[in-house]
């Protein structure tokens, strides 16, 4: 018979809570999707009965995940907690089977819940969360995104990234390809040729508009194009995979490891950006990237506009997983945190803290609660 060990043995949810919080934006930013000015976000307590306490984050961006603050706290406070009250905080694998069966979707509050679990898991045992997944205390290098702008500016950004030490930049097109392309030559032209530049269409473009704008790009020495067209259009993917060199990587239409495995089967992606928010946990963000490699596809790890709570869960998942070799978690435009430590960006090195958990603290004093 198995028996529980020490750390877990007797541990008990006592209460799970949802509070929002609003981080605004030092300035706006602009996608194919939409322009926003803060990040509305939901924050996720976990309590058990030994007193330690997890953190979680829920900071969706409803065009993609449909899913609003309103409705996670509801589904955290109202659906979520009656039903991991009284579990053993360690049954990750049975927490998340519960919560699915009970809510379709709502990736995001799943994500928010299962990293405080995995915060209290490494508390309990006195251990960071990327000890817990098999990973080790690495620097991270992240690219900085840069939003849908005019050429000059965005350019003026690219340089001001550079000179803060980033070497990775992501500039966001989709739009009009005559647009996208002189931002993206701006951007080369500013940057210069030593430096990595992807591009986001976040669905913007159609399959021809595609075809069209990558191959224009091309000049430019992009490293690879990130959702070109529509999430759902996957054979539109694959014929741009056999019209281009550039190589393709899919965000919006990959939230599970189903997904994943579908664009494998297909032959529909080079790469697969895995962020938490949409995959529903770290647990979850393992699988896809597990799938990836088996297919010799590379994972980045991205991010909506998380504070550094659920950004930090993000680096600890990247530094534990060997498919995920690019990482998209820049925070730069945000201006608040709900949360003291975690990872420290420096420029474009981020660093982890050694935990225990999460190794994030709240902050004693959080204005933008409500
Ligand atoms: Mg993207």
């Amino acid at each position: 018979m198995m028996t529980e060990g020490a750390h877990s043995n007797g541990v008990k949810i006592t209460d799970v809570r949802a509070h929002p919080f609003d981080i605004p934006l030092t300035e706006p930013f602009t996608i194919s999707a939409g322009s926003i000015t803060s990040t509305r976000g939901v924050l996720v307590v976990v309590d058990t009965s030994t007193g330690l306490r997890g953190l979680g984050e829920a900071t969706p961006v409803y065009e993609l995940t449909g899913e609003f603050p309103t409705g996670i706290i509801h589904v955290v406070n109202e659906i979520f907690r009656p039903l991991m009250i009284g579990k053993n905080p360690f049954r990750l694998e049975d927490i998340a089977d519960t919560l699915d069966k009970a809510v379709l979707h709502n990736t995001s509050a799943k994500a928010a819940v299962e990293m405080a679990l995995y915060d209290v898991i490494g508390k309990a045992l006195g251990v960071a969360v990327y000890d817990l997944l098999g990973g080790e205390n690495k620097t991270v290098i992240t690219d900085i995104s840069l939003g849908i702008g005019n050429p000059a500016k965005v350019a003026k950004l690219a340089s001001e990234a550079i000179s803060k030490g980033f070497t990775l930049v992501k500039v966001k097109v989709g739009g009009n390809p005559a647009d996208d392309l002189e931002r993206v030559k701006a951007v080369r032209e500013a940057v210069g040729p030593s430096y990595e530049i992807k591009v986001d269409a976040n669905q913007g473009w159609t399959v021809r508009a595609a075809l069209r704008a990558i191959r224009a790009l091309e000049k430019y020495e992009i490293q690879l194009v990130e959702q070109p067209i529509a999430a759902w259009n996957l054979n539109g993917l694959v014929e741009i995979r056999r019209k281009v060199e550039v190589p393709i990587m899919v965000d919006e239409s990959v939230f599970s490891p189903q997904d994943a495995h579908k664009v494998v089967a297909l032959g529909a992606a080079d790469m697969i950006n895995i962020k938490l928010m949409k995959c529903g946990g770290i647990s979850r963000g393992k699988r896809i990237a597990a799938i990836a490699e088996a297919a010799g596809l590379e994972c980045m790890i991205g991010s909506m506009y998380e504070s550094r709570l659920s950004l930090t869960a993000a680096a600890h998942l990247a530094t534990s997983t060997r498919a995920i070799t690019m990482a998209d978690i820049d925070a730069a435009l945000l201006s608040r945190d709900p949360v003291d430590e975690g990872i420290l960006f420096e420029g474009g090195r981020v660093r982890l803290p050694g935990g225990p958990g999460l190794g994030v603290t709240l902050k004693s004093e959080l204005p933008y609660l409500e």
